[in-house]
């Protein structure tokens, strides 16, 4: 007997891989059998929760028979305060994810295209094939989003361009003017995503805050999130900036009570704790710079990165690597699903975790 319901399945999801996520360290002990392992496949703070967000999640606890806040009011207000815009351009998500989920769903449909670079973000492709989108995909330049040729390939059936900026697993970003043009050539019709998961991380003088640039595009939604830099990946929590108008469409498709208590609390505690901020943004400018040098000492050449993880090019396959330092303990992610089955992914960790995938890279190769 055949399984006849697969036929059934929505047309987009027969070529849909599902996200291939970090290797969780119990997974890996628990296969190994090894304990001590680090984790540096996922972008995560190194640092741990800040005890302000600890307090925060602790006083939520006498709350958790009650549903969550679901227009999530104090987040949305604290982030609004932020960015000084008004509560309703602000869209909260179960992680910027799930924000970039409702966008699909709004704007994307069979026959719609969704528009984005070669090496961008996992997640554009995944949420566009699940509403039945058709995908376009512009050709790198240097690793980077080539936005000429991404501006050529916006049609009348384009529904959302997606930008990374940073770009994850690149580490690339593009400069003010060079994106201000660009969505500026976009037509009113077509909605631009800017992702700026890493926005924290970036210290460049020409890297651009298109939070403030709202009023000016309409079709523009800005996305941010709790799971980096402030170091809240476990709760999911994130959000999108846009017009009110947009932000009330992807209000129609969101899941009710799609931010839980704790994470809305943890959160609001988070955005006030820019001392924890600053502190994430020193350890990661450090251990850039050992990775860096360390990587140069091997002799091996990466891509530049603005983010919090360095990518790596082994000058060969980068599989038989990864499951070599696997094997000490040591979990980094290989790209290869991004087209890029040379380069390994290493987030930057702790100075000790850095200095360990140092030498256990060298013991390696
Ligand atoms: C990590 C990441 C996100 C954020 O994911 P969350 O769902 O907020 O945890 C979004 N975009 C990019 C490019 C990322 O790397």
């Amino acid at each position: 007997m055949t399984n006849r319901f697969i036929e059934s399945a929505a047309p987009g999801l027969a070529s849909l891989k599902p996200y291939v996520p970090g290797k969780p360290l119990s997974e890996l002990e628990r296969e190994l059998g090894i304990t001590g392992s680090i984790k540096l496949a996922s972008n995560e703070n190194p640092l741990g929760p800040s005890e302000r967000v600890k307090q925060a999640l602790s006083a939520q606890i006498a709350d958790l028979t009650r549903y969550p806040d679901g227009g999530g009011f104090e987040l949305r207000g604290a982030i609004a305060k932020h960015h000084g815009v008004e509560p309703n351009r602000v869209t909260i998500g179960n992680g910027s994810n799930d924000v970039l989920d409702m966008i699909a769903r709004v704007f994307l449909w069979p026959g719609r295209e969704s528009l984005f670079s070669q090496h961008a973000f996992a997640v554009y492709p995944i949420s566009s094939m699940a509403v039945g989108a058709t995908l376009r995909v512009a050709p790198a330049v240097d690793y980077g989003h080539d936005l000429d040729a991404m501006r050529e390939m916006i049609t009348d059936a384009t529904g959302v361009v997606w930008i990374a900026n940073p770009n994850n697993p690149t580490g690339t970003y593009l400069g003010e003017s060079a994106l201000r043009a660009f969505v500026e050539s976009v037509p009113a019709h077509v909605v631009v995503v800017v992702d700026e998961a890493y926005f924290e991380y970036v210290q460049r003088q020409d890297y651009p805050d298109t939070s403030t640039w709202l009023n000016d595009f309409p079709n523009l939604i800005v996305t941010r999130t709790f799971s980096k830099a402030y170091g809240l990946a476990s709760l999911r929590v994130g959000y999108g900036l846009s017009h009110p108008d947009m932000a009330d469409l992807l209000n129609r498709v969101r899941q009710p009570f799609n931010v839980d208590s704790f994470a809305q609390a943890a959160a609001v505690a988070a955005l006030g704790d820019q001392a924890y901020l600053e502190q994430s943004i020193a350890l990661n400018d450090a251990g850039m710079q050992q990775l860096v040098d360390g990587v140069n000492k091997l002799g091996l050449s990466y891509i530049p990165s603005v983010g919090n993880f360095l990518t790596i090019d082994m000058g060969r396959e980068a599989a038989p690597i990864d499951q070599a330092l696997l094997r000490l303990g040591v979990v980094t992610r290989p790209i290869a699903n991004y087209e890029l089955p040379n380069h390994l992914r290493v987030s930057i960790g702790l100075p000790e975790e850095n200095a360990r995938f140092l030498s256990a890279l060298e013991q390696v190769l």
